[in-house]
This record gives structure tokens, sequence and C-alpha cells, in this order.
């Protein structure tokens, strides 16, 4: 299997009871559907391990706006997936077998800002009620502000002109 970002063969190894796959060249590491979740924890020695293998592998310079394909599908082009509500870490994403590629010093930042499952969790659930839930909030207020003018229209234009409001009576009745 090809690495996304460089293009060169990547290394399959074992770490614990799974086979992840890791570019010698970038230090990006691909897992295959859900195998992450066995890495990411700060207690995980999986982790440990993986952070080991990429010790040694010099830094390389990257171009990590670029989008890339997912190695297992080829075709699909991998999303990126906002892990904090700073977004300091992006995970990209296969929509296609939800595998999970990871950079080079992703999985070190990722394990340090989410040492538990619950950590993750929780910014998210802050990252949701603080950002999302009042914008939620502002578009039902305005369809609700929105809902109320229309009826006072409607209204002021019943007593104007009370015959406009008999059904089948007109043109493009509108009420
Ligand atoms: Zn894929």
């Amino acid at each position: 299997m090809k690495c996304p970002r460089t293009g060169v063969i990547m290394k399959e190894v074992a770490v614990g009871h799974f086979k992840i796959d890791i570019c010698e060249s970038c230090a990006g590491i691909w897992f295959d559907h859900l195998e992450f979740e066995k890495f990411d924890e700060a207690h995980e020695k999986t982790g440990d391990e993986v952070l080991k293998l990429l010790e040694s592998i010099p830094k390389f310079p990257l171009d990590l706006n670029r989008r890339i394909h997912c190695p297992r599908c080829i075709d699909a082009v991998l999303m990126r997936r906002f892990e904090s509500p700073l977004k300091k870490i992006a995970l990209d994403e296969c929509p296609s077998c939800g595998g999970l590629w990871l950079d080079a010093g992703e999985l070190a930042e990722y394990r340090k800002l989410f040492p538990k499952e619950e950590d993750r969790k929780k910014a998210s659930q802050e990252f949701v009620n603080k950002e999302i839930m009042p914008l939620f909030k502002k578009e039902a207020q305005k369809g609700e502000d929105e809902l109320k003018q229309a009826k006072h229209i409607a209204g002021m234009f019943r007593l104007v002109c009370p015959s406009f409001y008999i059904p089948g009576k007109q043109e493009g009745a509108a009420f």
C-alpha cells in the first residue's frame, strides 16, 4: 500500500493485535476502520509502540493542505475530521472505508490533547454547546420573527381589503 502523501510503499508493522501501515518517509500512519481507537488514548501501550517506531524518521516538509486519496480505496478523497474545537488537529478520514490517516506528529498531539475517550467527548460536547447551539437558536429565532412579521402584514391587509381574502375569488390569493 502506498503512502497517500509521498507515494512511497508503506511498511506494515504489527503492534499488539493489529497491523498498521507507516510511511518511513513522512512518518504518517494509516489505521484501518476502528483501529485508531486502540491507539489513541495516552495509557494505551500500542500508541507508545507506534510513536517509538516513528521516532527515528526525520521530519519531512509536507503540504498538509493538499487533499489526499485513501491508500486502500484509491479513488476516495480523504475528508478532514477536526478533532478539537480549536481545530488544532485535523485527521484525514476515508468516507468510503472509514480508515484514518494521521500525518507526522498527529498521534502524539492527539494523545496529549485527549488522554482519554471522555476527554474527546467532553471537548466535542463543549464545542457543540458553545459554537453550534447558539447558531441553531439564532436561526430558530429568525424563523419565529419572520413568521410573526408575515402574520402581522397579513393581518393589516385583512382590514384594508377584506374581499381579497375570500377564497377562490381572486387571482393569486395568498392567504
Ligand atoms: Zn478508504
